[in-house]
């Protein structure tokens, strides 16, 4: 595969959903051996005549931060290894949570081109409250509302350009 770009984050800011809108096609899952590879969706996408594979992490993992941080942690260390750029999704209802000040250091020392991606932005005042995330210490951040779509072709026109 070439190309791949991984969504990240915790459980419920809206990895899947995005996933679903961006795929046109998707993928057979490569490995069924180890618990990490399965509990991952892959599929294909394209963007102004560029295509690429993406990878939806974290998708048998439910419930509350604490009990599946070694689980996140693992999905994040595979996607540093496995992707050519990732995406970290983080979620503006809920605001920056210690599960999100962890992804986000380990991801603070990744050389791959790293997209920190607040969903849930469906309204003009919910851009107000992403501003918090510039805490993450991760830089500019694209701000999106995954569900309807909105913002969405700024994310991608700058997903191919770094990928
Ligand atoms: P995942 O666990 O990160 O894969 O998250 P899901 O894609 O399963 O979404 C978790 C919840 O967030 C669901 O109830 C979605 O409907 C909701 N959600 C996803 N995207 C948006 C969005 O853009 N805006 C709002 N308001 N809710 C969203
Ligand atoms: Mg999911």
């Amino acid at each position: 595969m070439n190309n791949i770009v991984a969504i990240v984050g915790r459980p419920n800011v809206g990895k899947s959903t995005f996933f679903n809108r961006l795929i046109q096609r998707r993928d057979a899952i490569v490995d069924s051996v180890s618990g990490v590879t399965r509990d991952r969706n892959y599929g294909k996408s394209e963007w102004n005549g560029k295509e690429f594979s993406v990878i939806d992490t974290g998708g048998y993992i439910k419930g509350s931060d604490d009990i599946f941080e070694g689980e996140i942690r693992k999905q994040v260390e595979l996607a540093i290894d496995e992707a050519d750029a990732i995406m970290f999704m983080v979620d503006v209802e809920e605001g920056i949570t210690p599960m999100d000040e962890e992804v986000a250091k380990l991801l603070r020392k990744v050389t791959k081109p790293v997209i920190l991606v607040v969903n849930k932005v469906d309204n003009s005042k919910r851009h107000t409250d992403a501003l918090e995330f510039y805490n993450l210490g991760l830089g500019e951040y694209f701000a999106i509302g995954g569900m309807n779509g909105t913002g969405t072709g700024d994310l991608l026109d700058h997903l191919v350009k770094v990928l």
